[in-house]
């Protein structure tokens, strides 16, 4: 900016040196329009402060948002982890309604300290014991065949 100073002032010399002054109708507007760019200078010199000014508070403003959102997901991070552990960290027993046929998943202790639950969907009594049976079913037989087995190598 004080560049512009110095231009203008410049000028200001050059014109008092060239012996140009408000006599003749030229000498007139060239002076005119020295002061106007005096003006300008004013008004650059101005916004340049206030710019200055602005960022600075920008700045600030943008570290405390920083620091704000740093906040804001850490904490976000640990409500998801907690949430995460509650509900999904569980063993959770997909259980069949032999009624409905409508999946549903019990916790683990539920499932195996309950004898019998009821659906949610269609309320009828589920024997979890009967479930049991039913999935294992396959894997009963062929753990029974190498018992079997077992028992002749003896
Ligand atoms: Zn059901």
């Amino acid at each position: 900016m004080e560049n512009l100073y110095e231009k203008v002032a410049y000028l200001r010399g050059l014109a008092e040196g060239l012996g140009i002054n408000e006599d003749s109708k030229e000498g007139r507007l060239l002076l005119s329009i020295i002061d106007v760019l005096d003006e300008f200078a004013d008004a650059i010199n101005e916004l340049d402060v206030k710019q200055a000014e602005l960022e600075d508070v920008v700045d600030s403003i943008d570290e405390d948002l920083e620091k704000l959102e740093d906040e804001v997901y850490e904490s976000y991070d640990e409500d998801y982890d907690d949430y995460y552990d509650d509900e999904y960290d569980e063993d959770l027993v997909e259980v069949t309604c032999p009624n409905c046929k409508v999946t549903f998943y019990l916790e683990e202790d539920e499932y195996l300290n309950e004898d019998e639950i009821e659906c949610p969907n269609c309320n009828e009594i589920i024997y979890l014991d009967e479930l049991e049976d039913e999935f294992d079913d396959e894997d009963e037989e062929y753990e029974d065949e190498e018992d079997d087995e077992y028992k002749k190598d003896k």
